[in-house]
């Protein structure tokens, strides 16, 4: 069973990542962008670390949601919504339940996936953070190991999709051949549950 603890821990890993590779998500995002997607990360991640840090809420839900939260009022730009609202959407499907089976989390995950796919508007191919997103949920029935799999199989498979949100869309066809760097930092997300599960 998983408990707050590893929540917090969950999102401590993120932010960790996010720092190690807030070059590669902004150069990512430089052809296809506005070159500021790895210090909008880091920049909401590192506050979510700190408030976690400074008083951990009591059940796995109340982590996700006030980190969720905190993304929104930090991070400047799409990914700030976006991923608060997937934080804040899987943590209230969490309810208030002190541990929750891997199971329960593919579940409230698949419920904080579709939050972000009604906000943002982005189906599957349309080259966004919802390609690797969508079959890390289907994966996680399965196992952390293969939700993570899944995710960088999904943020890999972006590169020859045209975009069709967000601002890489304003590039049309020129949006092709690049990774799109949400994908990629959505399955850094994904990829820390296995660091935390070990
Ligand atoms: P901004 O584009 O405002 O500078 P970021 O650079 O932080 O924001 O984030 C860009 C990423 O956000 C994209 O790579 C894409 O994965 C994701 N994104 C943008 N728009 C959408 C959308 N409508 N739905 C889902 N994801 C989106
Ligand atoms: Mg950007
Ligand atoms: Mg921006």
């Amino acid at each position: 069973m998983l408990d707050a603890d590893f929540f917090r821990r969950w999102m401590a890993v993120t932010s960790v990542t996010v720092d190690r590779e807030a070059e590669r998500l902004t150069a990512l995002d430089s052809p296809i962008g506005d070159a500021d997607h790895g210090s909008n990360l880091q920049r909401g991640f590192s506050a979510v670390r700190a408030a976690l840090n400074k008083e951990p809420p009591a059940t796995p839900g109340a982590v996700l949601t006030q980190s969720g939260r905190l993304l929104i009022s930090t991070v400047g730009g799409a990914s700030g919504p976006l991923y608060g609202t997937l934080l804040r959407r899987t943590g209230k499907a969490l309810g208030d339940a002190t541990e929750v089976s891997r199971e329960q989390l593919a579940e409230a995950l698949r419920t904080g996936v579709d939050a972000v796919r009604q906000l943002g508007g982005a189906a599957p191919g349309d080259k966004t953070m919802i390609d690797a997103l969508v079959p890390a949920v289907e994966a996680l029935g399965d196992s952390f190991t293969a939700a993570r799999a899944a995710a960088e199989e999904g943020a890999v498979a972006t590169t020859p999709l045209r975009a069709r949100k967000g601002r890489a869309s304003y590039l049309g066809e020129r949006s092709i051949g690049h990774q799109d760097p949400g994908a990629t930092s959505a399955a850094l997300l994904i990829a820390g549950l296995v660091d935390v599960s070990e």
